[in-house]
């Protein structure tokens, strides 16, 4: 198997192809920048979220979610020391003006219906929440 790139996509799937019991063959990861100065990978804001608008994106990042806060057990060297990335849950604040709220509310019920710990608010709710916003324009947040 060639994986061409070894960011964070290239090299999950190397590494969770190799941990496949069903896998005998070899992986091979091409870089062409092994400082990955210039991947999306290192460039992002590197937050994680469940608010998606499908069953398998929320259940992605659910998984995520859960080797990040449990990354010994994936990664950790026996011996070695404790795998430590100051992992912060800061949640995300979706923002909908009248012509998106529509979609904010569809998107909101599937996420709750997979059980997505997430909170649908007025505008009201959100001037109360975070009362340096202006709230004037907006029909909703997630
Ligand atoms: C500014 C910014 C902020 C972001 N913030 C977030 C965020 O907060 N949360 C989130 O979930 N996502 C975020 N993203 C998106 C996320 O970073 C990307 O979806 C993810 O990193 C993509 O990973 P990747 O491995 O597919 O690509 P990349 O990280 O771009 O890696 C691709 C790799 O392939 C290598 N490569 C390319 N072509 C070749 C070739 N021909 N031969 C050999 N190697 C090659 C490159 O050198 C690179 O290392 C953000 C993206 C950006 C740009």
């Amino acid at each position: 198997m060639l994986i061409v790139g070894g960011a964070i996509v290239g090299s999950s799937v190397a590494t969770f192809l190799a941990r496949r019991e069903d896998w005998h063959g070899r992986i091979v990861v091409v870089e062409r920048d092994p400082s990955y100065r210039t991947s999306s990978t290192t460039l992002s804001a590197a937050s994680i979220r469940l608010q998606f608008s499908t069953e398998l994106n929320i259940e992605i990042s659910r998984f995520g979610i859960g080797l990040i806060k449990h990354l010994d057990d994936w990664l950790g060297v026996p011996g070695g020391p404790p795998l430590n990335i100051d992992f912060v849950e800061g949640g995300y604040l979706f923002l909908a003006s009248a012509a998106g709220r529509q979609i904010l509310e569809h998107n909101h019920a599937i996420q709750r219906a997979h059980d997505v710990p997430v909170a649908l608010l007025s505008p009201e709710e959100l001037h109360t929440r975070f009362p340096w916003m202006e709230t004037g324009d907006l029909a909703g947040g997630s």
